[in-house]
């Protein structure tokens, strides 16, 4: 055999949740440890390794990717490269058909084989013909990667796991199937990353897991997620930290008490209804109704008023009657999200609302979701145009998509602590940085300002 290479080109693909950005990012950070060379998507072409990690959450993402892996047989056939890695949920639902169909697909890797990668990758790259299937056959079993993501997408902003897989089994849902049960991550190893991190440069930090709530549940030791997070907010040198996702039924008291009592914790909450109707929740297996959720929305309002709320929403479930859809529609109005997270009703292979009765003509389903998103963006724009004239403190965290006002300034963009996006003219140098922004315009999905003294 030739003398081993060092290092590869290679290039990241990612779609799908901050789950899939964040394994990306460790993966990328390990590569780059190894000496590869990571290139952009532009220059994809110089890529000797293109490593997608794909989302099984809808079919329509399930599709992308499945083009996108067609997209590289030219090439292959010309040069015998790329070499094509598939990784993420994606490749649990996807990765056995990807490798029989596709030669220059060299490796397909579950979720929780994330720690096999680097070295299956310089397996795949050093030994031609090699194939390598890492799926996770075991449901329970996790190869983590201890890396830190020192190489990511923002570098003042980062996501930290603190749990694996989930055991709801929601009627319509992939996840417990492709990301397995659920694990919490142990305590230390979180707070030892969030501080590697810090040192790093970030100072917000989300904190991600697919029901955080039920944090440290499977320790058996009485942890719980609301004394997690009290540990993280309490880390020197972050100035924010949030959590992604809660389950409304899991969501309690003492998380609440943490958010109004650590003020790094940040008054913003995703808290999925799903549905409107408790005919339809019961039909999803969510274990709330309407009327308990909409509790539990007035109690964390009342202990924190300015929170920013969102939400996520399926229409279009099966059996889902007009006057359910309807029901929805009322929920939206009663509670005023300020972003809803909608979709249509998309069939999961294995789940059981998959094989459930009623399903509707996707037409309907398309009808309801343009009824929905209607409604709701008059909601949020009512919301945020409430807020011209307040002065938000704002997180600072990238360049706006459009880097240059009209008048030739710069445009850069921050969360408030509620989680809006609020873009303003301002000299780089406050990157990273928290500032007073007075919002001066709004529209539905961003607010506009000027920098000001509090
Ligand atoms: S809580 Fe339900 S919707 Fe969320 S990941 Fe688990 S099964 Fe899916």
């Amino acid at each position: 055999m030739g003398e081993r290479k060092q290092g590869y080109r290679f290039c990241v693909k990612v779609w799908g949740c901050q789950m899939n950005v964040y394994d990306s990012d460790r993966v990328r950070t390990a590569l780059g440890r190894r000496g590869w060379e990571e290139v952009p998507s532009e220059r994809e072409d110089d890529a000797e390794l293109i490593i997608i990690t794909g989302c099984s959450v809808r079919a329509k993402a399930e599709q992308k990717v499945w083009s996108e892996l067609g997209r590289y047989e030219a090439s292959w056939k010309k040069d015998r490269l790329p070499v094509v890695a598939l990784t993420g949920c994606v490749a649990q639902s996807l990765g056995k058909k990807a490798l029989s169909r596709f030669p220059w697909v060299r490796l397909v890797s579950g979720p929780r084989h994330i720690g096999l990668l680097p070295d299956g990758l310089q397996r795949v790259m050093d030994v031609p013909e090699t194939r390598l299937n890492l799926l996770d056959d075991d449901p329970r079993a996790f190869f983590d990667l201890d890396e830190v993501t020192v190489r990511r997408e923002n570098p003042y902003r980062a996501y930290v796991t603190i749990a694996h897989g989930c055991d709801n089994f929601c009627s319509y849902c992939i996840v417990p199937y492709v990301r397995g049960r659920f694990l919490s991550r142990p305590k230390d190893d979180i707070l030892r990353e969030v501080r590697a991190l810090v040192a790093d440069g970030v100072r917000e930090i989300t904190l991600l897991g697919q029901n955080v709530n039920s944090y440290g549940k499977d320790f058996k030791d009485g942890t719980s997620f609301a004394s997690l997070l009290r540990c993280v907010a309490r880390e020197d040198g972050l100035e924010r930290v949030r959590f992604v996702t809660s389950l409304p039924q899991d969501f309690t008291p003492d998380i609440v008490e943490v958010m109004a009592s650590e003020p790094v914790v940040c008054p913003s909450l995703n808290l999925p209804i799903q549905a409107g109707s408790d005919r339809i929740l019961k039909l999803m297996n969510r274990k709330y109704t309407y009327a308990e959720y909409l509790e539990k929305v007035r109690s964390v309002r009342a202990a924190l008023p300015e929170l920013g709320l969102t939400t996520d929403l399926i229409v279009g479930f099966p059996g889902e009657s007009e006057e359910d859809f309807q029901a929805s529609l009322s929920a939206l109005k009663e509670i005023r999200f300020d972003l809803v997270h909608s979709a249509a009703y998309s069939e999961r292979e294995g789940t059981p609302a998959a094989v459930m009765p009623g399903a509707l003509p996707q037409e309907v389903r398309l009808e309801r979701l343009t009824r929905l998103n209607t409604l709701q963006d008059a909601v949020t724009l009512s919301i945020n145009r409430g807020l011209v004239g307040k002065i938000c403190a704002v997180f600072v965290d990238s360049h706006a998509p459009k880097g240059l006002a009209p008048t030739g300034e710069r445009l850069l963009q921050g969360r408030t602590p509620t989680d809006k996006v609020v873009i303003f003219p301002a000299d780089e140098t406050l990157l990273g940085q928290c500032t007073h922004v007075k919002i001066t315009a709004a529209e539905s999905w961003c607010l506009h300002g000027e920098i000001t003294e509090k």
